[in-house]
């Protein structure tokens, strides 16, 4: 992109942060072929010449920010999702929804966490989900007609107890 030529006194388009946009702009110093300064014609600002909206090198340094500044509790979480997945993939997952009933274990895909992971039942109408970014607690209905798991395996215990005493 060559600039035409351009001197001090010549008009240009520049991004102005005080207006936050681009205005014309006046070139008040050149630095070897460069615009060095420029001085806003809405507002008077004098600042650099910034050709294009600081938008798109803001979004990406956001990004990295973003990426720099993974929590240690994010990572951890990540790792425990990563491996309450281990093996499964998302296609058996059940949408979530407040009215559906989950059990633990199951792989939930919320609309706005995505895919999770129930990793624990909170009775009276909770269930403990992890998700890749951390754990979340979500209300749900919860299975009332089927007792949890290890109550099962522990009336089936019971009952074989009973039966060998029978016997
Ligand atoms: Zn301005």
């Amino acid at each position: 992109m060559t600039e035409p030529d351009l001197t001090a006194g010549s008009e240009v388009d520049s991004y102005c942060l005080k207006c936050k946009d681009m205005t014309n702009h006046m070139v008040i110093a050149m630095a070897d072929g460069v615009i060095a300064k420029a001085q806003c014609n809405v507002c008077g600002g004098r600042h650099k010449y910034r050709a294009a909206k600081p938008s798109k090198s803001k979004a990406k340094s956001t990004a990295s920010r973003a990426a720099a500044g993974v929590t240690l509790k994010e990572k951890k979480a990540t790792a425990a999702f990563e491996a309450l997945l281990k093996g499964r993939d998302g296609s058996e997952s059940k949408p979530y929804a407040m009215t559906s009933i989950f059990n633990k274990n199951e792989i939930i895909n919320h609309p706005t966490f995505g895919l999770g992971v129930v990793t624990s039942i909170i009775p009276a109408n909770k269930i403990e989900v992890t998700f890749k970014d951390g754990v979340r607690i979500l209300i749900c209905v919860l299975p009332v007609s089927e007792t949890p798991e290890p109550a099962k395996s522990r009336k089936k215990k019971i009952r074989k107890v009973v039966k060998e005493a029978a016997a």
